[in-house]
Parts: C-alpha cells; sequence; structure tokens
C-alpha cells in the first residue's frame, strides 16, 4: 500500500458508497484494532497489503488511493477477517466491492477480475495435488512438485 498522502481529493462519500455495497454495512463500526490485519495469511506475505491501513484510508475519503493501489489485487478472499472482525466488519465482501469500483471507474482493466479469479482456483487446485502427493506416498519431490505446476500452467486462463 502507498504511503497514505493527505490533499484536497479527500471524498466524504466514499465510505457511504461502500457502506451500501454488500458486506459494507458495519464499516463505520471499525475502531482499528488490527485483528484482520493480524490474522489475514497475504499480510504474511506481503506487508504492503494492510486491511486495517485499507479501511483507514476508506474512511478517511482516500478514494483514488484506494481505487488505483495495486495491493486490492492481493487479497484471497480466504474470510478470515471477516470471522474475527469484532465489530462484524466484512472486509473479504468490501474487497469485492473495491475491485469491482475499481474496474467501474476506469482503474483496472476488466479482465483482471477473471484473470485473479483463475489464478486463485489454479493455486488451490495446485495446493490441493501437493497435499494429495504427501498424504498418499508421505512425501512431494521438486520434480512432483514440477509436473504439478505444468498442470496449472495448463489450467490457468492468462494472455501467452
Ligand atoms: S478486525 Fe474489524 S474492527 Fe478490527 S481493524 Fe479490522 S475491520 Fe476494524
Ligand atoms: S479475505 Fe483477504 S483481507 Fe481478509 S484475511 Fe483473507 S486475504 Fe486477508
Amino acid at each position: 500500500m502507498a504511503k497514505i498522502v493527505i490533499d484536497n481529493k479527500l471524498d466524504a462519500n466514499f465510505k457511504y458508497e461502500i457502506a451500501a455495497r454488500p458486506g459494507g454495512e458495519n464499516i463505520k463500526k471499525c475502531f482499528a484494532c488490527g485483528t484482520c490485519t493480524a490474522g489475514c495469511p497475504v499480510f504474511h506475505v506481503e506487508h504492503k497489503y494492510n486491511p486495517r491501513k485499507i479501511i483507514r484510508m476508506i474512511l478517511m475519503g482516500l478514494r483514488e488511493q484506494v481505487l488505483s493501489s495495486k495491493v486490492i489485487w492481493l487479497c484471497s478472499q480466504c474470510y478470515t477477517c471477516s470471522a474475527n472482525c469484532p465489530q462484524d466488519v466484512d472486509f473479504s465482501e468490501i474487497m469485492f466491492s473495491l475491485r469491482h469500483m475499481a474496474v467501474e471507474e476506469g482503474y483496472a482493466h476488466p479482465d483482471l477480475l477473471e484473470k485473479i479469479e483463475s489464478i486463485s482456483t489454479s493455486a488451490n487446485e495446485f495446493r490441493r495435488d501437493c497435499i494429495n502427493l504427501i498424504l498418499a506416498e508421505g512425501d512431494v519431490s521438486k520434480e512432483q512438485i514440477l509436473k504439478n505446476v505444468e498442470n496449472t500452467l495448463k489450467q490457468i486462463k492468462v494472455n501467452g
């Protein structure tokens, strides 16, 4: 997530628009406890992706900075944040809204939603295949992992 810069582009309506979309009802109840960030598997591999910070930016009205940010595409939609939030903020659904708004407002190409969905599905299939090998044979070799990578590449829907 880019450094927060306060300027005259604050959009006071941004949080209300998010609140009106599915899952956004409780966003204004967020008290910045950070539970969502602490449990987020994506944050643990990429600290630039910080759910608590994204919510603060929404509440502050930093519309352009949030919707143009590349990190909003990193969420794996696992719902851990939504399940753990003490204020019932459904951040996983909010991420859906942010992505759709990013496309609707021209910050991202419409194909991005489908491509990321395809990558997520393929990544889960790759994970399943490797775990099944470990369960069946007690381990998984680099050759077997490479074979699973090749199978995954055949399934994935990207250009080239
Ligand atoms: S867990 Fe809920 S209340 Fe806490 S920072 Fe995240 S969204 Fe806000
Ligand atoms: S749904 Fe997204 S933001 Fe929430 S814990 Fe999972 S990866 Fe993190």
